[in-house]
C-alpha cells in the first residue's frame, strides 16, 4: 500500500508530490535547489506510456529531483477535434509516475499557464523550422509548443530538460527556444521507444481501431525501407516509394521526407556524407501519427 499524506494544496503519494499551483511548485523547487538538488524536467500531455517513462528514468539518472508535468496545451492544437479527443487517464498516469520514481508531478490548469487567456500571445522567431514538415502541416503548432514550454520552464526552472526524439522537429524547436531565452538549461534528447512490431509509442495509438493498430507499424517499415535502400544521389524516387507503401497500407500521407539531420533542410539528393533523418506524418482514419528515423 502506498503512503498518502495531504499537504496544503499538494498531495504526496508515496514519494511523489502532486502540485497544481505554481506558488506551491515554486516553494518545493526553492527547497530542492537550496539542498543542492539537480532538477530534471519531463513535460508531457499525459496518457503516459513507456516512452514517457523512459524519459523519467533518464532524468533520474541525470538529476536528483525529477519533475514531470501533465498539461494538454490548447495553443499547440491546430485541430479543435484533436484537442477535445486527446486521451485523459490521469489516475493511471499518477500511478505510473509514482511507480517510476518521479519526485513531483505538476498538474496546472489552463488559467495557471495562460492567466490572460490564449489570444494575442507572444510570437517566437523560429524561422525556417516553422515552415517545413510539422510546421507546414500544423500551422501555429510550434508557436504553441514554445508558449507552453517557456511558461513551464520559467515555473520549474530545471537544470535539465528531457524530451523525446520521437518528436524530432519539436526537439529542434525547443533547442531554438532555449537559445532565444538565452537559457543555460541542458537539453537531453532521448531515443524513441517502440512497440515490439516497431510502432513508435504514442498517446494517440490508443485511439486507433484494432484494424488500424494492425496497419500502423507500416510507418516503421517505410522508414526502415528508406534506411536500407538509401544510396548517394537522387532521393526523390526513394521518398515516393516509401510514401506509396504507406498509401497502399491504408494511410493518408501528409509527408514522407528525407531531411538534413541537423538543419532539417529537405534533401532531394545526397552526397553520401551529410547526416540524414527520414520523417513521416500520416493519418489512419482521423488519427495522425508521426515518426522518424536517423538514416545516415
Ligand atoms: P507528449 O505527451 O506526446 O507531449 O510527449 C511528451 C514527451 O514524451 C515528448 O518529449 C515526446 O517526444 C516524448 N515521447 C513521446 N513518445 C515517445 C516515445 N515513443 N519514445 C520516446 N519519447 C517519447
Amino acid at each position: 500500500m502506498c503512503k498518502v499524506r495531504v499537504f496544503y494544496r499538494a498531495l504526496k503519494i508515496d514519494y511523489m508530490i502532486i502540485v497544481k499551483e505554481a506558488k506551491t511548485l515554486d516553494r518545493y523547487i526553492l527547497q530542492e535547489k537550496a539542498k543542492g538538488s539537480v532538477i530534471g524536467f519531463v513535460p508531457t500531455m499525459g496518457a503516459l506510456h513507456r516512452g514517457h517513462l523512459a524519459l523519467i528514468e533518464r532524468s533520474r539518472q541525470h538529476a536528483g529531483f525529477t519533475v514531470c508535468s501533465i498539461f494538454v496545451n490548447p495553443t499547440q492544437f491546430n485541430n479543435a477535434g484533436d484537442f477535445r479527443r486527446y486521451p485523459n487517464v490521469i489516475e493511471k498516469d499518477i500511478a505510473l509516475l509514482a511507480e517510476a520514481g518521479t519526485d513531483m508531478l505538476y498538474l496546472p490548469s489552463v488559467e495557471e499557464i495562460y492567466p490572460g487567456g490564449t489570444d494575442g500571445l507572444e510570437q517566437y522567431e523560429l524561422g525556417y523550422l516553422e515552415t517545413v514538415l510539422e510546421g507546414q502541416y500544423r500551422p501555429g503548432h510550434f508557436q504553441g509548443v514554445c508558449l507552453v514550454m517557456q511558461r513551464l520552464l520559467s515555473m520549474v526552472r530545471p537544470h535539465r530538460l528531457l524530451m523525446g526524439l520521437k518528436d524530432y522537429q519539436q526537439c529542434m524547436v525547443v533547442k531554438r527556444l532555449l537559445q532565444l531565452m538565452r537559457s543555460d538549461i541542458e537539453f537531453i534528447a532521448c531515443p524513441t521507444i517502440r512497440e515490439p512490431d516497431g510502432l513508435a509509442m504514442s498517446s494517440r495509438n490508443m485511439r486507433l481501431s484494432p484494424e488500424d493498430r494492425k496497419k500502423a507499424p507500416a510507418i516503421y517499415r517505410a522508414l526502415d525501407y528508406i534506411k536500407k535502400e538509401l544510396r548517394a544521389g537522387e532521393l526523390t524516387g526513394l521518398k515516393a516509394k516509401a510514401g506509396q507503401q504507406l498509401t497502399e497500407a491504408g494511410f493518408k500521407v501528409d509527408y514522407t521526407e528525407i531531411a538534413h539531420a541537423e538543419t532539417l533542410q529537405i534533401m532531394d539528393s545526397w552526397n553520401g556524407k551529410d547526416p540524414l533523418v527520414a520523417l513521416v506524418a500520416a493519418f489512419l482514419n482521423e488519427v495522425r501519427l508521426i515518426d522518424n528515423m536517423v538514416i545516415a
